[in-house]
């Protein structure tokens, strides 16, 4: 059944870009020295004895890497479309069918879904069922898809893994995953525990 709106809020939040606040990231100063190389681990331990300290941010995969049985993978399936005339906010209804229309800079995102799976294939009916949602809410017609795009969001049931640990070979290990559908938002607070959990380490200096 389609759903009607009966009532709503407003209110002003910040809405980053992904990969411009990635590039942002990864092109600070502070990390242009860094090696970056995509490496897929088995275990831990695998990390390179060069490194005594393995920070362990790997999401959805820390179920296979720590044997986390605690995650599951939060589906979530969008559309991203033109940018769209006149939307100037991101409008999202979190009751079912999920439906959110995020405007960007130069391009919109509409969704959603949150199921419990990990295909990672994109399923043309879910895209209509996204489009017809979300061009009925907005009141529009239908827009050119620019591009399907699924991800999974590392939901955890028992909460977020932020905590540190030790590895059979004596390294410490800190685990910052299990973020669900908030990892973005969480990112700069978790990232800042990391850092704190990290310097109480004996030898650290501030
Ligand atoms: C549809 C969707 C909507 C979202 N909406 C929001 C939102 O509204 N607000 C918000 O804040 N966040 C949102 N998110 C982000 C989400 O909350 C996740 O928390 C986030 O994407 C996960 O970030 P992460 O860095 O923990 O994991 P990832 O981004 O998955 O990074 C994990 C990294 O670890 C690597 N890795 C995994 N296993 C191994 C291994 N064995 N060896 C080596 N490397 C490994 C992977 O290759 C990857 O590079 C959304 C995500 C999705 C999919």
């Amino acid at each position: 059944m389609k759903s009607k709106f009966r009532s709503g809020r407003s209110h002003l939040a910040l809405l980053s870009f992904r990969p411009s606040l990635h590039s942002k990231v990864v092109s600070h100063s502070r990390f242009r020295s860094w090696i970056r190389r995509s490496v897929k681990f088995e275990k831990l331990e695998d990390v390179s004895p060069a490194f005594d300290l393995v920070i362990n941010c790997a999401g959805i995969g820390a179920r296979e890497l720590v044997q986390d049985i605690d995650l599951e993978p939060h589906r979530g399936q969008v559309a991203i479309v033109p940018k769209i005339d006149n939307l100037s906010c991101a409008i999202v209804c979190d009751d079912p069918p999920l439906m959110y229309a995020i405007p960007r800079a130069s391009d919109c995102v509409f969704g959603g879904t949150n199921e419990l799976s990990d295909n990672l294939d994109a399923d043309p009916t879910t895209t209509a069922r996204i489009i017809d949602e979300c061009t009925r809410v907005l009141k529009i017609q239908n827009p050119l898809v620019l591009a399907e795009r699924i991800g999974l969001r590392p939901f955890r049931k028992s909460g977020v893994c932020l905590e540190r640990d030790c590895l059979p070979d004596g390294r410490t290990v800190i685990h910052n995953y299990g973020h669900g559908g908030s990892g973005f938002t969480l990112s700069w607070g978790c990232a800042q525990k990391v850092f704190e959990l990290a310097e109480e380490l004996p030898g650290q200096r501030r």
